[in-house]
């Protein structure tokens, strides 16, 4: 007998995502079956429901979309050790080869083989996705699952920001989406000088200023050179590049100090230039980020949290997965931080 299940899915080669009745998927060795309590919409998801050029190139219509969420494992597959039924577990998005020269020197995260969960394969916004164990990461009782659901951005977030030693240090983070804002609090949290961020949106900056960043800058209206001035320093030691906009990027080179660190994690848009002479005659470092660290970034985050890093500002709204258009609709708008949707009937106890 076969249960079904509710879940996202893209069953179209067509903007939109519909919830459908679909099998409870089984696990295969070595993997465990999760069922869902909590699944956050990530940018991903929201190109994917858009139908973008980047989706129509890398999704198949029959996907399960999600990869940020959180929930308690149903079903052990053959061969898993060091898990049992009932634990509560968040899980890392990308599952890589084994075999190749990174994953065997350790360094997952530079795997060229990956898959990614909710792109690639069946992914977390379902009441059940069947995950490696290999790629689960157990969350202690203490951080509550709407947080635990956005680990996966907190990581790009951590993974980013904690490339460079940041103890006293001018930072620069161009873009306060959810990746931004979370980002702009880690560098605060271990110790940063000034913290300044950019964006657009004055929403996103207010909450950006309550994750703890010193002075946000609304680019339509102010230049981040006018704020290198006002702080009185020669430029950034540290720029996080986290929009994805061409002229932020090079906002950025232009405001670096002299031998400058910068992290490339925002997705730029194909033959974006920049001016060479910043990054040459200053010297700048420049490094592209993808994902995080399998499994330290993850260990980060986790003791960040316990030892009071305020993760819960970065969550604006938390909804029940029967209103997922309208989180859909907030996340394209812009006027949220993390969107998480829930599947246990949370929101509905909560309000009554
Ligand atoms: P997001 O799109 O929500 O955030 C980008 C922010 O940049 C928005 O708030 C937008 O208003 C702002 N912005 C637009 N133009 C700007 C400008 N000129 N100056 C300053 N800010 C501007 O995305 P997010 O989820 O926070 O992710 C940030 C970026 O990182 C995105 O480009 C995303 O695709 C990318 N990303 C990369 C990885 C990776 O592994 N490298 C992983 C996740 C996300
Ligand atoms: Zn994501």
């Amino acid at each position: 007998m076969t249960q079904t299940m509710r879940a996202l899915v893209k069953s179209e080669a067509a903007p939109g995502i519909w919830m459908e009745e679909v099998p409870v998927p089984e696990p295969g060795t070595n993997e465990v079956l999760v069922r869902l309590e909590k699944t956050a919409i990530c940018g991903t998801d929201v190109h994917i429901h858009q139908w973008d050029d980047w989706a129509k190139r890398t999704i198949k219509p029959g996907l399960i979309i999600g990869h940020e969420f959180v929930g308690r494992i149903e079903a052990l597959g053959r061969g898993v050790s060091g898990y049992k039924v009932g634990d509560r577990v968040s899980a890392e998005g990308h599952i890589v080869c084994g075999h190749c020269r990174n994953c065997r020197a350790g360094r997952q995260h530079l795997c060229p083989n990956t898959v990614g969960i909710g792109v690639n394969r069946n992914g977390g916004f379902a009441e059940y996705v069947v995950v490696p164990a290999s790629n689960l990461w157990p969350i202690p009782d203490e951080i509550p699952s709407e947080l635990a659901a956005f680990f996966d951005p907190f990581g790009n977030a951590a993974h980013c920001a904690l490339q460079h030693d940041l103890v006293g240090e001018d930072v620069l983070i161009t873009g306060a989406g959810p990746i931004g804002i979370i980002a702009a609090g880690i560098c605060r949290h271990v110790g940063a000088r000034h913290v300044v961020i950019t964006d657009v949106n004055d929403y996103r900056l207010g909450l950006a200023k309550d994750m703890g960043a010193s002075r946000i800058v609304n680019v339509t209206r102010e230049s981040i050179g006018d704020v290198v001035e006002e702080l009185d320093i020669e430029g950034f030691d540290i720029g996080l590049e986290m929009s994805g906009n061409s002229s932020a990027f090079n906002d950025l080179l232009h405001n670096m100090y002299h031998g400058g660190k910068v992290a490339l994690l925002g997705l730029l848009p194909e033959g974006t230039g920049c001016d060479w002479d910043q990054v040459i005659f200053k010297g700048l470092e420049l490094h592209g980020i993808y994902g995080r660290r399998m499994y330290e970034t993850w260990y980060k985050m986790t003791q960040m949290v316990l030892s009071g890093f305020p993760l819960e500002r970065a969550l604006t709204h938390h909804i029940s997965i029967d209103d997922f258009e309208h989180g859909f609709e907030l996340m394209s708008a812009g006027n949220c931080g993390k969107v998480v949707c829930d599947w246990t009937g949370d929101i509905e106890r909560r309000s009554a």
